[in-house]
């Protein structure tokens, strides 16, 4: 391929990497007077301002030969240099590290982490031209990342990376570590790469065969793989997150429950599935994409209806790609799916929000200014996966089996996949309809746009599969969650219309004794209000805007909502049929 000429130059090194702070350096000549960067306020995969210039500290600026140019916060992300067209210009800052998930970046002796859209500005009005990242990598020390390779590694052991333009770059999470593990196999035409960082006592190869049958499937659904490598960055470390790109993913599996899992248990299941998730977004919002998203302005919220289609589909597509290859059984399956469903039935935001707004109010739901998120949040992944089920269901009844979600992605992908359109905010739908027929129209305005009640019998029937609503433990208590710290419990969330929302706690409270009985954690409030059992008034001590008060409660029995799903035993031919079609056939 002929190389382009790149025009802004990035390079990445550090000092002393237990600081945690990244230098970066950015060399461009200016196109005109007064040239201006900009620092992304958020990043595709988590749709949030995240403002990560509250990050960068030290920044300078000169010319070729040295000397200082003036530099300025013009905006809260955005930096002015004070130099004429045509100035060769060397801008310079430090990042500060120290933060690991999958769209964060981290530095410290074991490893180098990076997002880029954490940390490289963008030089304004230069976004689309080619640039080259220049990794400083420590001897013995290896990188990885979907950004190709610009020739060898150079004697200083500094390394040439290459980005077709500004987006690519900071779409491309790079880790450069000692003992990062590798496999790596064909399939579907291309490499795929699963990288290890920091997975001592874990054994990665054992994801090897079940990643090949997850990308097997997926690509044959879509007709093949749309590229020729991907890495899937896995970091062993505390907790469950991952993040989609376009030729690769980053995704940190949470130790605790990885340890000596095997296939079948928790931490096993839930590392295929985060794979499957991520990977899927290859197709779906990596290049099918809201039309919002062409491009991405990533300085302000970019509010779109679709991020149910983008998340909650791809999550139904995640779990779903895992019984339809074999490697869940079916009951694995609708066990996941059945918890999906309890999740969503006691979220007392179901009533009021419907999937579409949580979608466009994504940017909204930070907790620390969504201040009543229990009850006023639903999940766009949680409430989009259940809705993508069901409307697969009603694809394939209203079709007679002959169509279903499958037909839409595909076309989906037809229209939108390889060009730089993206989907409009009734393209989904109107996809939808091209395949169904104008007859689901209701079902969007009902489950999508609306807060009806979802028909989960009258669909999971259609494939011979019953939801039992069991009950559930209901012993009076004061419906809410607490979290202890230091020996001080305080009030996490109480439930909507439960005893201590009646009685009037807040999040935030803290909660000193129960009818006199000092409690400090969770299992001392437990112990304390079994102990208190058949009290009909309680009093409880609180102190909240640093005064005691007293509140006073009415503990009852809250039944929350827990669903199972069985195949039934006596589904016809024809559900029978339905079932396969839909979940695959049992292995
Ligand atoms: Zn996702």
């Amino acid at each position: 391929m002929p190389r382009k000429r790149t025009s802004v130059h990035y390079a990445l090194s550090w000092r002393e990497p237990n600081s945690h702070l990244f230098d970066v350096a950015i060399r461009f000549t200016a196109a005109r007077q007064d040239p201006e960067l900009s620092l992304p306020a958020w990043r595709p995969g988590r749709y949030l301002i995240q403002n990560y210039a509250a990050n960068v500290r030290q920044w300078e600026a000169s010319d070729s030969r040295g000397r200082v140019l003036p530099i300025q916060k013009v905006g809260k992300s955005r930096w002015r240099v004070e130099a004429a067209a045509g100035t060769k210009i060397v801008v310079r800052y430090r990042f500060f590290a120290g933060t690991l998930d999958a769209g964060s970046s981290f530095l410290d002796e074991r490893e180098a982490y990076f997002n880029g859209s954490n940390l490289f500005m963008m030089v304004v009005d230069r976004r689309n031209e080619p640039a080259d990242l220049l990794l400083q990598v420590p001897e013995g020390w290896d990188v990885e990342t979907q950004l190709p390779r610009a020739g060898g590694a150079a004697a200083d052991g500094s390394e040439l990376r290459l980005a077709r333009d500004y987006d690519h770059l900071i779409d491309s999470p790079t880790i450069i570590a000692p003992d990062l593990r590798t496999h790596i196999f064909e399939e579907a035409g291309a490499h795929i790469y699963l990288v290890f960082q920091n997975a001592d006592g874990i054994d990665t190869r054992q994801f090897v065969e079940p990643a090949r049958t997850i990308v097997a499937s997926q690509a044959a659904l879509f007709g093949g793989l749309p590229l020729d490598e991907y890495r899937l960055l896995f970091h062993v470390g505390n907790v469950w997150h991952g993040v989609e790109h376009e030729d690769s993913s980053s995704i940190i599996l949470r130790r605790a429950d990885l340890l000596g899992a095997r296939p079948g248990e928790e931490g096993f299941d839930h590392t295929l599935a985060i794979t499957s998730h991520e990977l899927f977004h290859l197709w779906n919002v990596k290049r099918i994409m809201p039309q919002r998203f062409r491009p991405y302005d990533y300085s302000v919220e970019t509010p779109t209806r679709l991020l149910w289609v983008m998340e909650g589909i791809t999550s139904y597509y995640g779990e779903g790609t895992l019984v339809r290859s074999g490697l869940w059984t079916r009951e694995r399956y609708l066990r996941h799916l059945a918890r999906e469903i309890s999740t969503l039935e006691s979220s007392p935001g179901r009533e009021h929000l419907s999937l579409a707004q949580a979608s466009l109010d994504s940017w909204l739901q930070e907790p620390a200014q969504m201040h009543d998120k229990a009850n006023s949040w639903i999940s766009f992944y949680n409430k989009g996966e259940i809705v993508g089920v069901l409307l697969d269901l009603q694809i394939r009844e209203m079709t007679g089996g002959r169509k279903s979600l499958d037909d839409v992605m595909q076309a989906l992908w037809k229209k939108y996949g390889s060009g730089k359109s993206g989907i409009p905010e009734d393209g989904f739908e109107a996809a939808v309809r091209r395949i169904a027929g104008d007859g689901i129209e209701p079902f969007f305005r009902k489950y999508v746009d609306g807060t009806e009640p979802l028909p989960y019998e009258e669909l999971f029937a259609t494939a011979g599969v019953e939801l039992r609503r069991l009950p559930a433990a209901a012993e009076p208590g004061l419906q809410l969650s607490v979290r202890a710290v230091s020996e001080r419990l305080f009030v996490e969330s109480v439930v909507q219309g439960g005893a201590a929302a009646r009685a009037g706690l807040l999040p935030a409270d803290e909660i000193v004794a129960l009818a006199d009985i000092r409690v400090t954690t969770q299992s001392e409030l437990k112990t304390a209000l079994r102990g208190l059992a058949g009290t009909r008034h309680l009093d409880i001590l609180i102190a909240r805007g640093g005064q005691l008060r007293t509140l006073h409660a009415e503990p009852a029995p809250y039944q929350s909502v827990e669903i199972s799903m069985v195949i039934a035993a006596d589904a016809d031919a024809g559900q029978r049929g339905r079932l396969e079609s839909w979940l695959g056939n049992p292995s």
